[in-house]
């Protein structure tokens, strides 16, 4: 099985590739599509070789190409229900902000009225905790993470391998989104993430990074949690 990741602006898109097939770990922005497409090529696949299009969270860096992929590939599209709200309206609001940065950054967002907008559509699949990929040609397990999104999901591959999506990213050091729908819930996530002793996380932003990182990330949090 092999890992490869495709930058798509500023969010991860990851081709997981073994001899069963093709998965697609998030779709990227609204332009990904033809992208990944390419990609599957250089790895000499098909577009038909792609089983599964699993989509982290319903956020617009993650599926803004889903549906143009799901045309391309025919492979049927996975989400958790509790984001289905915003892939059939094709919009969502910009979560809340955490800490005094995320504050400000919401305020100026909600300021300017960006609208974060993508191409609606139907997931064909809903997965929850504990669902298997098996049927789709790969030795994976679903880990609900929520609280970026409530219904963000991990996908927990062989050695201690985690995609994360946005539970926990490395933009410009491994930390907690700026962003949540409940920044409680999303502690917790990053908590039972880091109770499975990965040893590597391939995050929806930045590089990936190892378990020793998510562990000085939360050992620090313990300290200043009480400052947030
Ligand atoms: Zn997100
Ligand atoms: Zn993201």
């Amino acid at each position: 099985m092999d890992i490869h990741a495709l930058f798509s602006r500023i969010a991860n898109i990851y081709i997981v590739v073994n001899e069963n097939g093709v998965v697609i770990v998030d779709a990227g922005f609204g332009n990904a599509a033809p992208i990944i497409i390419k990609k599957i090529r250089e790895l000499r696949r098909a577009p038909s070789d792609v089983r599964l299009i699993f989509l982290t969270h319903a956020h617009m860096d993650h599926v803004g190409g889903a549906a143009e992929l799901r045309r391309l590939t025919g492979a049927p599209i996975a989400l958790h229900r509790a984001d289905i709200a915003k892939a059939r309206a094709g919009k969502h609001n910009l979560p809340s902000g955490r800490g005094s940065t995320g504050k400000a950054l919401e305020h100026t967002f909600n300021g300017l009225h960006l609208k974060f907008r993508y191409e609606a559509f139907e997931p064909d699949l809903f997965f929850d905790e504990g669902d298997t990929l098996r049927e789709f040609g790969l030795n994976a397990r679903v880990l609900r993470t929520p609280g970026h999104t409530l219904g963000s999901l991990t996908l927990a591959l062989p050695e201690r391998a985690l995609l994360v999506g946005d539970a926990i990213i490395n933009q410009f050091r491994v930390a907690m989104p700026l962003y949540g729908e409940d920044i409680a819930l999303a502690f917790d996530s990053v908590r039972k993430i880091a109770e499975l002793q990965p040893r590597i996380l391939y995050s929806g932003h930045g590089k990936p990074f190892s378990g020793a990182a998510l562990a000085r990330y939360t050992q620090a949090k313990k300290l200043s949690l009480a400052a947030e």
